[in-house]
């Protein structure tokens, strides 16, 4: 666990460190910056312009109007805790491995969520609507955490002090950016995405072991799959035996999409 913690630590410092080379390389960013002057702009939020202004860092100089301030009693994992009212909270946007199949990665990124959450106020901001609005089929309340950068953090980015949790994770390699199928994407979406391309390029976190591949996806699934034999566009996958015009592509070209590995095949 020792050596757990200490990972953590080095990937939160890491992260904070790369910050200033975030906002950097982020103006080469290719999948962002082919986005970013055209669909990525929401004129209804104040808050969202600061956050275009300052490219891809995931810290902030304020507080999107709607957060509410709340108190974090406890984390249960990466993407999942509860408020003192009991309410539980889903984190939007993101998937952390799961502690329960002993993914790697999965403790540390609970640890990560811990760090900035347990015990300590936080901020809730909804996709759109509120709280009543927002609840996926288990009640779960579905949005953004933001805390409030303490100590080296702070003076060490000396204008800037909010960070939005669901963005660190994947910025830290902690996370994967999700979206449901069937679901509207989040309105950080290409943000999300681009934070996880550098996120892999910098081998952060789960990234650090990534090796590129050929896999295999259909035309319009969410999810990519194994490939056994690159010269044989074929795969046992039961998620593919009725599917038709199967393609070979990059896992990296996936990953850029916003796709995510065949939990069947892929884990
Ligand atoms: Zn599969």
């Amino acid at each position: 666990m020792g050596s757990c913690l200490s990972a953590v630590d080095d990937v939160v410092n890491d992260f904070i460190d790369q910050q200033s080379r975030y906002y950097q390389e982020s103006k080469n960013a290719k999948s962002y910056a082919a986005k970013k002057n055209d669909n990525n702009t929401d004129t209804s939020s104040s808050h969202l312009s600061v956050v275009l202004k300052s490219d891809l860092s995931p810290i902030y100089p304020s507080l999107p109007k709607s957060a509410k301030k709340y108190h974090c009693r406890n984390v249960y994992d990466g993407d999942t805790l509860t408020l003192d009212d009991d309410s539980r909270v889903r984190l939007i946007g993101v998937d952390t491995p799961e502690l329960k199949e002993k993914q790697p990665f999965a403790i540390e990124a609970k640890e990560y969520t811990k760090k900035y959450c347990h015990g300590r106020d936080i901020w809730l901001s909804f996709d759109s609507g509120d709280s009543t609005t927002n609840k996926d089929h288990y009640g779960r309340l579905l949005g953004f955490i933001w805390v409030d950068l303490e100590g080296d953090a702070r003076k060490s980015k000396n204008c800037t002090q909010w960070l939005c949790v669901n963005e660190g994770l994947v910025a830290a390699g902690l996370a994967n950016v999700y979206s449901p199928s069937g679901s509207k994407k989040v309105n950080n979406y290409d943000k999300l995405l681009g934070l996880q391309t550098l996120a892999r390029e910098h081998k952060c976190g789960q990234w650090k072991s990534y090796k590129e591949q050929k896999v295999i996806v259909t035309p319009s699934g969410g999810a990519f799959h194994k490939c056994e034999d690159t010269n044989n566009v074929a795969s046992d996958c039961k998620h593919l035996s009725r599917s038709k015009n199967l393609k070979l592509v990059d896992s990296s070209e996936c990953y850029d999409k916003g796709m995510h590995p065949c939990r069947h095949c892929m884990s």
